[in-house]
């Protein structure tokens, strides 16, 4: 709790530098699912042992012993990598005792065209990715960091309030180091603060660092589905409607997770309808053909066999999603959906991770992916300064972790933000275009493997 915590000083204290003993090395501010991996990832650094860490996050403590018997509405589609850095930390073995499903092959189609690619898992031996609900992942990793009450304190219903920060050139009578105010008024001080703390990150607004960001024109619904009769379910789907890509998930042999993205007003009015409605337009949104034209029809239909001929094993069949009888109890809701980008994800003794960094629309199913492939990241690079006895907060090997996962992440957000657009028209040049792309990309199967890949890191 609150009254708990480590280090509370007054200024005076403060200047005359007495408290220097209660300064906490990190502090990690927000215990989302990015934030809660980041603690579990760095209590378990052996170079980090002697480390005075702190995750503050302001909402409850999320504990499971068993799954809830109805699912969450909230999920990701958790990538290989990502399940590798959650098993080293040892949070998949709790996520496969509460639940998840794997899937082993993706359909992504156009609902103006006949344009189609599958990504195919079928000849490997891994799956392609596992559906989680989120509120399970910080179940797990929150176990986890219980085991490491001895490396990494947390404290829940913590809500921090103000960042003050160091001046980069020490002036003798300051603090060198980052002071964090809480709701309780208590103060706390940081060699290196990680902001965790999501989209609207109050580390990256008082850190004062620029953000590329926009709203979309669209929110997304999410519901969890209840399908029509049990089946392998192993496979997600994404259709592109002109108004938005909606996509469902596989939860279990009969029920699936909905993400549908479309404009707010169409998204209102699903909130809005009876149940029945709402299924209706869900079945028709993924089998409907009222959006396809003869004309990119002819075109397409031209350039596929053309492609056919050129590579005979390229091509694949279409399968038609199961189609959806029933909606979980009140799991309908709505999220406006928005791009944003840190133009710096570093300061002097300040690193951005998850969502306060990057926040992407949910196309890809990349955003937590993204995020925990920052916390693998950030957590070698402190591993490798506190090995060779740095200062955690400088900025020579925090610029490492800012390089290499821009690198990364900025290609993955261009692509993500490209599909938005070239999908959110039914004007016929753009679906002419896209049909082609999509044909070619899907008739070349070392590009596909060469996506999947990079999807799965
Ligand atoms: C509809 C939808 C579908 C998605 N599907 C996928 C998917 O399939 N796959 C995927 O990888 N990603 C997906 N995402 C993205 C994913 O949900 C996010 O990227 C992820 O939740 C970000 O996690 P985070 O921990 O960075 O941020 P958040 O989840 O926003 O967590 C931030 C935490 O910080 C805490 N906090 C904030 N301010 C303070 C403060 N001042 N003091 C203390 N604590 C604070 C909050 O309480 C919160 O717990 C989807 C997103 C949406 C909207």
């Amino acid at each position: 709790t609150e009254g708990e915590l480590g280090f509370s000083s007054t200024e005076s204290e403060e200047e005359s530098g007495k408290a220097q003993n209660d300064v906490y090395d990190i502090i990690i501010s927000g215990g989302g699912m990015v934030g809660t991996a980041m603690a579990c990832s760095l209590g378990f650094d052996p170079n980090l042992q002697s480390k005075k860490i702190l995750l503050l996050e302001a909402g409850p403590k999320k504990e499971m012993d068993k799954a809830p018997e109805v699912y969450s509405t909230r999920v990701s589609s958790i990538s290989p990598g990502s399940a590798t850095l959650l098993s080293g930390l040892g949070a998949w073995d709790h996520i496969i005792n509460l639940r998840c499903k794997s899937y082993q092959k993706m359909q992504v189609w156009d609902a103006c065209s006949d344009a189609l690619i599958t990504f195919d898992k079928e000849n490997l031996q891994d799956e392609m990715a596992y559906v989680v609900e989120n509120d399970v992942i910080v179940a797990a990793l929150t176990k986890q960091l219980q085991t490491l009450s001895e490396q990494v304190e947390v404290h829940y219903r913590t809500r921090v309030v103000k960042y003050t920060w160091p001046r980069p050139y020490q002036v003798s009578d300051s603090i060198p180091w980052v002071k964090v105010t809480l709701a309780s008024g208590q103060t706390l001080h940081t060699k290196l603060l990680i902001g965790a703390d999501g989209p609207n990150s109050m580390v990256r607004k008082e850190a004062g660092i620029p953000t590329v960001k926009w709203n979309y024109d669209q929110s997304a619904v999410v519901a969890v589905l209840h399908l029509s009769e049990p089946t392998e379910n192993n496979v997600a789907w994404q259709r592109f409607l002109p108004k938005g890509p909606i996509a469902m998930l596989p939860l279990s042999d009969t029920e699936s997770s909905l993400v549908w993205s479309t404009s707010h007003q169409h998204a209102e009015e699903l909130l809005q309808m009876d149940e029945e409605s709402f299924v209706d337009a869900i079945n028709s949104a993924f089998w409907s053909n009222e959006n396809q034209s003869d004309l990119i029809e002819a075109a397409g239909s031209l350039f596929r066999t053309a492609l056919s001929v050129l590579m005979p094993n390229g091509t694949s069949t279409r399968q038609l999603p199961p189609s959806v009888a029933g909606i979980g109890p009140k799991s309908r809701v709505m999220f406006p959906l928005g791009m944003g980008h840190a133009s710096e994800y570093i300061r002097h003794r300040v690193a951005l991770i998850g969502d306060a960094a990057h926040r992407v629309h949910p196309l890809a199913g990349q955003g937590a992916n993204l995020g925990f492939g920052d916390v693998a990241c950030l957590t070698q690079v402190l591993s490798q300064a506190a090995f060779n006895g740095k200062d955690l907060g400088a900025m020579q090997h925090l610029l490492e972790y800012e390089t290499e996962r821009q690198r990364h992440n900025l290609p993955m957000m261009a692509a993500i933000d490209l599909m938005k657009r070239l999908y959110s028209t039914n004007a016929a040049p753009m679906v002419l275009l896209r049909t082609l792309g999509l044909q070619a990309t899907n008739a070349l199967p070392p590009l596909k493997e060469q996506i999947i890949a990079y999807a799965s890191k």
